[in-house]
């Protein structure tokens, strides 16, 4: 099965071929990042411009690095959800018109499972698995029992680990995106501040980012009017020991729960080099297998959308022509 996707859901215009689900023929990714640096963030308005532009040239050099036709391709993955409804809406629409035109099954995914499935690019699943994902927008943990079935067990109630990362490296003065800076900068420092760490109520699998956000903004603040020097690579390192404990912590504590066979991490923060260690740690004093996979996984890709899309191809699943961008979608 050739399954042919498209991820358009925030910066980045990705089109891929997956084979059987689990092999990618093709992955091409054009990022916007250089477009948004500038502004410290995304601009809604700016990546869809992209998008339009962009799309085209990326799905003619898939197909060329690919050696295969329209004739190979059995169905069309596209990211319907969640994102910037603008950005969505290109990719939605660039899907809907080739499903016509070339006569394939469209088939709408949603970006998390997506960012789930990246993984099987790496190793097949093992259930019952647990996800955590960790992204600009997201931070949830995410129990499997089987294919195409998501039971969203914790999730952040106000930022999301990535948000975090970008706004402590924005009041450090570091460019967008910050997380790497961070990351770079706490392997050089050391945990000389006690942040908080938001567990929660007792057995919550859920997580929160903003009080550790404020504390790192006060502390600042406090120590400028003190007029005590804090250097920035010891308040990345102690902001960072915060998060990759919390994160680690409800992780290990949700595979035990749920006696997962496996634990998989996706979105872009799996690139963090304390969150890494500590989970390859972890799991391994736990005997449990841990899927990491690599970098250009991680982040936004159109693999990951055509490697879920191959999952709802077989069990049946088919969008009609009228499928909608749909910013809010639910994983279920
Ligand atoms: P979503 O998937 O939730 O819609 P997104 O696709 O924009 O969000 P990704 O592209 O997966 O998110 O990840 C981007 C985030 O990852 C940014 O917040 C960035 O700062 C963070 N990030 C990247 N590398 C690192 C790192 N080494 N340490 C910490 N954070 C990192
Ligand atoms: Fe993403
Ligand atoms: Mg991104």
């Amino acid at each position: 099965t050739y399954i042919l996707g498209i991820e358009t859901s925030c910066d980045e215009t990705a089109v891929a071929i997956v084979k059987n689900g689990s092999e990618i023929v093709t992955n091409v990714v054009a990022s916007q990042i250089e477009s948004h640096k500038r502004f410290g963030g995304v601009v809604p308005e700016i990546a869809s411009r992209h998008h339009v532009e962009q799309i085209t040239m990326v799905l003619e050099e898939a197909f060329e690095l690919s050696k295969l036709s329209w004739d190979d391709i059995d169905a069309i993955a596209v990211t319907e959800g969640p994102g910037l409804v603008g950005a969505l809406l290109i990719g939605v629409n660039a899907a809907k018109a080739l499903a016509f035109a070339k006569q394939k099954p469209l088939i709408g995914v949603h970006h998390i499972a997506g960012h789930i499935y990246a993984n099987r690019l790496e190793q097949e699943f093992q259930f019952p698995l647990l996800a955590l994902i960790v992204s600009g927008g997201h931070t949830e943990l995410v129990l499997m029992k089987e294919h195409g079935h998501y039971e969203v067990i914790g999730e952040t109630r106000d930022d999301a680990a990535g948000e975090a990362y970008d706004k402590v490296a924005r009041m450090l003065h570091l460019p967008y995106p910050g997380g790497p800076h961070i990351d770079r900068l706490a392997a050089e420092g050391n945990v000389t501040i006690d942040f908080p760490r938001a567990w929660l109520e007792e057995g919550s699998f859920d997580f929160s980012f903003s009080g550790l956000k404020s504390s790192v903004i006060n502390t600042i603040h406090n120590a400028k009017q003190r007029g005590e020097v804090l250097e920035d690579k010891d308040i990345a390192a102690s902001f960072q020991s915060s998060v990759v404990d919390v994160l680690t912590t409800k992780t290990v504590k949700a595979a035990l729960n749920h006696n997962v066979k496996q634990v998989i991490v996706a979105g872009g923060v799996a690139a963090n080099k304390g969150l890494r260690n500590e989970l390859v740690n972890k799991f391994a004093d736990l005997d449990i297998p841990l899927v990491i996979p690599p970098l250009k996984l991680c982040t936004d890709n159109a693999a990951m959308i055509a490697a879920a899309g191959t999952i709802s191809y077989h069990q049946g699943k088919r969008s009609g022509l009228d499928l909608n961008a749909n910013p809010s979608l639910i994983l279920k």
